[in-house]
């Protein structure tokens, strides 16, 4: 979905502002990326967004093999904000938290917080290897605002300090495979669709290991926490991110109405 006034197929995301007449110096890896790998010349379009400024067509003005100069022409596409979600995910084994933190931004959550769970075996991620990720999946999909990927934090302290306003969809596994549903709790679609349609909103997905006991207890308890069923299944947390995202973004999310 391009504008029509550009041959630009290349999106490439850059931390600089944008804007008619704007200068943008490339760094080394950037222009590796466009002149070597990509064989662009001067004169040639690329397509430019920073998270903030919308879409910009710019055009290769100084080519070179450390850096190079783009100019911005005009606005393509304006700044697409997603829906003010959060997801919460207790990071797992490395290619599977890679895998959640592309498929949460492709599917539009704002920000990405990975927690530290009773049951998470990592002390420590990557946040700068994770939020390149989200770059990537935003250049990727036509996305012109990168998610924000935080660094890990307990989940007792997230919730000690939460939000006044954001809800809080609490997938449970203790429902699957005949698990009693906790009172109050929803199912899926339905369930969600009766709470309040006001954003703010997070998601939580839990560990391999699931919630502790302690934890579920507490999270049933908490008044903003709606929890929700996936499935008699128990899913993988991968699997269980993208099902979540997508369940959200169906009842309640911009698969129902456009974004803002
Ligand atoms: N080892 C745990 C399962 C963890 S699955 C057990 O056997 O109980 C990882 C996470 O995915 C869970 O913590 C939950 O947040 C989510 N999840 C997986 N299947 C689910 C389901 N059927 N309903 C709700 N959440 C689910």
């Amino acid at each position: 979905m391009l504008g029509p006034m550009t041959d630009a197929k290349i999106r490439l995301f850059v931390d600089q502002p944008l804007g008619a007449g704007q200068t943008v110096p490339l760094d080394r890896d950037q222009a590796h990326y466009l002149f070597g790998v990509m064989r662009l010349s001067a004169g040639a379009g690329v397509l430019l967004f920073n998270g903030r400024d919308g879409e910009w067509l710019a055009r290769v003005a100084e080519a070179g093999k450390r850096g190079g100069i783009l100019i911005c022409e005009a606005q393509t596409r304006p700044l697409r904000r997603p829906p003010d979600l959060w997801l919460l995910f207790a990071p797992i084994k490395k290619a599977r938290t890679d895998f959640i933190v592309e498929k949460a931004a492709e599917m539009g959550a704002a920000r990405i917080i990975p927690v530290q769970t009773d049951f998470t075996n990592a002390e420590r991620i990557r946040q700068d290897r994770l939020q390149a990720h989200a770059v990537e999946a935003a250049e990727q999909c036509g996305g012109t605002y990168v998610p924000e990927v935080a660094d890990l934090i307990r989940l007792d302290r997230l919730l000690a300090d939460w939000p006044e306003g954001r809800h809080l969809m609490f997938c449970d596994e203790g429902f699957a495979d005949g698990g009693a549903a906790p009172e109050g709790a929803s199912s899926a679609l339905p369930g969600l669709r009766r709470t309040t349609p006001a954003e703010p909103w997070a998601i939580l997905i839990g560990p391999e290991g699931g919630f502790s006991a302690a934890e579920r207890k507490r999270l049933l308890a908490l008044p903003f926490a709606h929890p929700v069923s996936l499935g008699p299944r128990i899913l993988r947390a991968d699997t269980a991110a993208v099902a979540a995202l997508t369940l959200w973004q169906a009842a309640l999310g911009d698969w129902t109405r456009p974004a803002a």
